[in-house]
């Protein structure tokens, strides 16, 4: 610059050659020239520009070295603004110092960012007076703006932390000093008030969950630490609820420049809430797993239309197959009880076709021919537009269900019908001993009246009438009281029982029009109750009458037979008239209780009561009808064993 100086046309300029500058200008030149400080010095009525060789980089090549003897407000035409009163403070004797002042000025055509450190001060001729201003400077814009970055950086990284996802505090020192933190990082703590306290005095509880330890060891070795799935609880305080939180997180050493430690960065994800939901799917799961265990419920999947079916071990147990076994809809339908294919079938079309549950018990047969009851529960996913998608469901083994239940319904059964004939029982035995006294009275009545007739018609009527009055007195003890208490077996004639029966209808068969044949043969005593058997043949001999109506013949026939498979030795009764018969809607409940197709002349309790009566002889009874018009008949076959009241070698009772 001082060639460059010594060189330049200052004629040019307000301040003339250099020959005629004044003596404290050349002065402050060669000052300024011999400093490596940039120095800049503006002189004169138009503060010509002169400078050192320092300066030359901050000017750059669009202003060096234009600059040299220009004018100084257009050498720095941008920094005028700011520079220009300062140095307009200068030329009026006030000198002035500015430190990393922000003065963008143009580098490489463009304006710039730029910081300098400089003064202002005002330059004198050899008489005192103010000629100019003389200025040292230093460019600070590295510094500053490297500064000004990394405060930018850092805020840009405050703004992030604090709209993180994340959790993150600050912790100053050896004693954990809560610097900063962020909002998660406050509802972590649930809202605690820790700023500017040791973490161990702000949270307590945490020092015995071995969290401070774990600080100090990071901060004391410089080694970060990183937690995964890290349970800590906080205390109920001031009015602060209990917090248990499960985290992810990394204490990360801070360093200051000479690589001590400052400070921890603790920085983490707070998992609570999936863990809590994880634990809550996993409760749900487990509650799940004990019902369907505890219930023995199996699982079916199947996408539709019907292909492979995916069954839980549980339906392959169901169907008595291996936990491997592949299924499909067609084994499955072989797997079920013939008798249970077809409404199964039906049951899920339906429930597929009307959008309705599927809700079935059928039978699996194992190939042995072993069967569990199944019940069956499912329903059907369909898309948008109602297309079947899927059918899905459950199965559930309710064989044991199932056979409480029958028995029960058995025994419920037993117990209705013991109470029934009970009753009928006590209702006979009532009806017979109201009867009974009227019938002794009038007996008694009809003897004296015959001693005191005097006519022979008059006598023959008493007798008649005592005749009839016997025969009415015998149905009743006979007939009515066939369940009466004390009723005692003993050994009986079943031929001579028959025909008791039959003289019930004496009179009936006198006007009927019904031819009797009795073929009794060869028929042994056997030990039962007497009565009662009577009764079943008068009801089955009564029931052939009422099916006969103009003449017929009814047939009653005794053998002596041996039981056809045990071959015990018993007594086969055949009752066989040529009445009406039987349809076969009507034999099928012939043996109900109170059915009758009689009307009101029926009781409906005939057949009923003598099945009764024969199981507990351990008789068996089984009829054949015909109904076809010439050749109708029924027959009823009862076969009764010797000993069908016990031992027939015991004395009897
Ligand atoms: P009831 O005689 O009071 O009707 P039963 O129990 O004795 O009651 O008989 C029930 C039904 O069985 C009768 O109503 C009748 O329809 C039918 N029945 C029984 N025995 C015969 C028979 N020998 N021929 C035709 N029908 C009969
Ligand atoms: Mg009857």
């Amino acid at each position: 610059m001082a060639e460059r100086i010594r060189n330049f046309d200052w004629s040019r300029t307000p301040i003339g050659p250099i020959v005629e500058w004044p003596e404290a200008l050349t002065v402050l030149v060669n000052n300024l020239l011999g400093t490596r400080l940039p120095m800049i010095l503006m002189w004169g009525a138009e503060l010509t520009h002169l400078y050192n060789d320092a300066v030359i980089p901050i000017l750059d090549a669009a202003r060096h070295p234009a600059a040299l003897g220009e004018r100084g407000e257009v050498v720095w035409r941008e920094a005028w603004p700011i520079s220009g009163p300062q140095i307009e403070a200068a030329l009026h004797g006030e000198a002035c110092w500015n430190e990393d002042q922000h003065v963008p000025i143009y580098r490489d055509g463009q304006l710039q960012d730029t910081w300098f450190t400089y003064s202002y001060s005002p330059a004198r001729d050899a008489e005192g007076a103010i000629q100019g201003v003389l200025i040292s400077f230093l460019d600070t814009s590295s510094r500053v703006g490297a500064a000004r970055a990394l405060q930018l950086e850092r805020q840009r990284l405050l703004a992030a932390f604090q709209q993180a996802p994340a959790f993150f505090a600050l912790l100053k020192g050896p004693e954990h000093v809560f610097e900063l933190v962020n909002p998660m990082y406050l509802r972590l703590i649930g809202g605690r008030d820790v700023a500017g306290k040791p973490i161990g005095k702000a949270l307590p509880e945490i020092v015995e969950q071995g969290y401070v330890d774990l600080l100090d060891r990071v901060f004391s070795t410089g080694e970060p630490f990183v937690g995964q799935g890290l349970r800590f609880t906080l205390e109920e305080t001031d009015g602060l609820p209990r917090e248990e939180r499960y985290v992810d997180f990394v204490y990360q050493p801070l360093r200051e420049a000479d690589g001590s430690v400052s400070g921890i960065l603790v920085f983490g994800v707070d998992l609570t809430h999936r863990i809590h939901s994880d634990t809550a799917l996993k409760e749900q799961r487990d509650r799940f797993e004990f019902a369907t265990d505890a219930a023995q419920i199996g699982y079916w999947f199947c996408d539709l239309p019907f292909d492979q079916l995916s069954w839980d071990v549980r339906v392959k147990e169901h169907f008595w197959l291996p936990p491997d076994a592949k299924v499909d809809i067609r084994l499955f339908y072989e797997l079920l009880h013939p008798e249970d294919r077809e409404r199964t079938r039906e049951a899920i079309e339906t429930s597929i076709a009307r959008h309705t549950a599927y809700d079935i018990e059928y039978r699996s047969m194992a190939p042995d021919g072993r069967c569990k009851w199944i019940h069956a529960f499912g329903r059907t996913a369909y898309d948008a537009d109602g297309g079947p998608l899927r059918f899905d469901g459950v199965t559930q083994d309710i064989t044991q269900l199932k056979q409480t239940q029958g028995a029960r319904q058995r025994a419920e059964e037993a117990l209705i019908r013991a109470e029934k004939l009970a009753l009928v029982g006590r209702l006979a035995a009532t009806i017979s001993h109201e009867i009974n006294n009227p019938l002794e009275s009038v007996t008694n009545l009809l003897y004296l009246l015959e001693q005191e007739a005097t006519g022979d018609a008059a006598k023959m009527y008493c007798q008649t009438a005592q005749a009839e009055l016997a025969r009415v007195s015998h149905i009743v003890t006979h007939t009515l009281r066939f369940n009466r208490q004390g009723n005692v077996a003993g050994e009986e004639s079943l031929s001579e029982l028959l025909d008791s029966a039959l003289a019930i209808y004496e009179a009936r068969l006198r006007h009927s029009g019904i031819t009797l044949r009795r073929d009794y043969r060869d028929a042994p005593r056997v030990c039962c109750f007497g009565a009662e058997l009577r009764q079943v043949f008068a009801n089955l001999i009564g029931n052939a009458f009422d099916a006969t109506r103009g003449p017929g013949s009814l047939v009653l026939r005794t053998r002596r037979q041996n039981h056809g498979r045990t071959a015990e030795p018993g007594v086969r009764i055949t009752i066989a008239d040529t009445g009406h018969g039987i349809p076969p809607a009507t034999k099928a409940r012939l043996f109900e209780p109170f059915f009758t197709t009689k009307g009101d002349s029926g009781t409906g309790l005939g057949l009923w009561v003598s099945r009764e009566i024969l199981n507990k002889h351990h008789a068996s009874i089984r009829l054949h009808s015909c109904t076809q018009p010439g050749r109708s008949g029924t027959v009823f076959s009862i076969w009764i064993p010797q000993a069908s009241a016990g031992d027939p070698s015991a004395p009897a009772a």
